[in-house]
């Protein structure tokens, strides 16, 4: 099952901050990643959670 996170995103976009919730994703280097759609936009937001 998707873990989700739910939180502030920075769109590139928009060029602000978004409160938005996605899915986690994981990369080869093992970093954790949330990927969110911006709720104003519809661009996708991408930030880095950290190693878990
Ligand atoms: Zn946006």
């Amino acid at each position: 099952m998707a873990e989700t996170w739910s939180g502030e995103f920075y769109c590139v976009k928009c060029k602000e901050k978004r409160e938005a919730s996605g899915e986690v994703r994981v990369n080869d280097k093992g970093t954790r990643m949330a990927q969110a759609l911006c709720p104003v936009c519809g661009t996708k937001l991408n930030r880095i959670l950290g190693k878990a």
